[in-house]
């Protein structure tokens, strides 16, 4: 499958069928697996064969999922678990011990904010944060007990890039674990690994997943890197269930399709947007007046489905607005196949300050939409109506 084209992987790197031939994957919903001989059973615990033993570990299910998006990401080894969340947790704690210090991008999604903040103190993990426009900032912060650098691009909800061709160079200059949440991009439009990425993290429930139907979240990256967080989260259990793999992995079939068709109609929906004389702002990575558009050309294949606008006249300006779409729906989640509004100052991102929120670029009248795939004059005309 190496060989072949990224459609082809995401559709044609399946797990062996058994002896029923079932053309469309099966779902093994079993907890655990059963051996023939008591041998056979000691050897599977001892690491001598690879089979199936407990759907903590994994099963036929998870493994194709991780198998498909290894392949995608260009990773050689994945652990798949029940959130994104899950992954990023799993990852850290299987990473870090008491003392370390990690430094990582300042606009982070909200979740992996609070853990850096509130619990890593607890456990004696310092971390420092560099301001996601400024990568020359990351060499002043590294310190003997650094352990990785973290990073998200395009950051949530701001819509800002990441240089990873740069990031990468420093990180492999000091010695450092780069790790990139990838969950904006997929695969299909940016390759952290290419760039020198140690472990890639996604939240499968939003663009992977696609239609907005289960929670799921993989890590991919070097295989002795992977090795200790499965063996961490075997034992800690965030595994992913066999039917959310399944649900997943039947999911990135048409992963190319709808990135595709999300980067066609939210590049329509910003060109349209841009200079509306009811925005100051309209935030998406392939427009030309993007103030890191040549890092956006470099490393994206497509500008991605999230559009970021901001309403002139702040919190109560975007009220209205989300109050009078139609069609669209006001709802937390992301990289659907509906269209969706988020106000991540009064919601996602409410546990920030409103200093730190400015700071990574939430102001009150910004906007996070999530352009699905609707027809894209149905989604354009559903937000100008608001807007006027
Ligand atoms: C949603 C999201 C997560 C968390 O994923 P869950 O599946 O909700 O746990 C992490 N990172 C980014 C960038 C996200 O958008």
């Amino acid at each position: 499958m190496k060989n072949k084209h990224f459609e082809t992987q995401a559709i044609r790197a399946q797990m062996e069928r058994s002896d029923n031939n079932e053309h469309s994957a099966p779902l093994y919903l079993t907890s655990s697996f059963v051996f023939d001989t008591a041998e056979d059973m000691r050897a599977a615990f001892n690491d001598e064969s690879d089979a199936y033993i407990y759907s903590r570990y994994v099963n036929p299910n998870t493994s194709e999922f991780i198998n498909k998006v290894c392949l995608l990401e260009g990773a050689e080894a994945g652990f798949a678990t029940a959130t994104g969340m899950a992954a990023i947790f799993t990852t850290f704690m299987s990473i870090l011990k008491a003392g370390d210090h990690v430094i990582s991008c300042s606009s982070v999604f909200g979740a992996t904010h609070a853990v850096f903040t509130k619990y890593f103190p607890k456990w004696n993990i310092s971390y420092s944060y560099f301001n996601t426009n400024k990568v020359d900032e990351i060499e002043k912060l590294i310190k003997p007990e650094t352990k990785f650098i973290y990073l998200e691009t395009p950051t949530n909800p701001a819509i800002e890039l990441i240089d990873l061709e740069v990031v990468g160079a420093l990180a492999k200059k000091h010695n450092l674990l780069l790790i990139v949440d990838n969950c904006f991009a997929t695969p299909y439009l940016q390759q952290p690994i290419k760039y020198g990425a140690d472990l890639v993290i996604h939240s499968a429930t939003k663009y992977m997943d696609g239609q907005g139907r289960v929670l799921g979240g993989i890590v991919v990256g070097k295989k002795e890197l992977v090795n200790d967080i499965y063996l961490f989260g075997r034992l800690t259990g965030p595994s992913l269930s066999p039917f959310n793999a399944w649900v997943l992995s039947k999911s990135l079939e048409t992963l190319a399709l709808r990135m595709d068709r999300h980067c066609e109609n939210a590049l329509h929906v910003a060109k349209a947007l841009d200079g509306n004389s009811k925005l100051e702002n309209v935030s998406y990575p392939f427009l030309p007046s993007h103030p890191n558009y040549n890092i956006a050309k470099k490393q994206m294949k497509a500008g991605g489905g999230i559009i970021t606008i901001t309403v002139k006249g702040g919190y109560e300006a975007a009220k209205l607005f989300l109050d009078k779409l139609q069609m669209i729906k006001i709802s937390p989640n992301l990289g659907d196949a509906r269209s969706i509004v988020t106000h991540p100052a009064s919601s996602t991102h409410c546990k920030l300050s409103e200093a730190e929120r400015l700071t990574v670029g939430i102001t009150p009248g910004l906007i996070r939409v999530s352009i699905g795939l609707e027809n894209k004059e149905d989604i354009l005309n559903d937000l100008l109506q608001a807007l006027n």
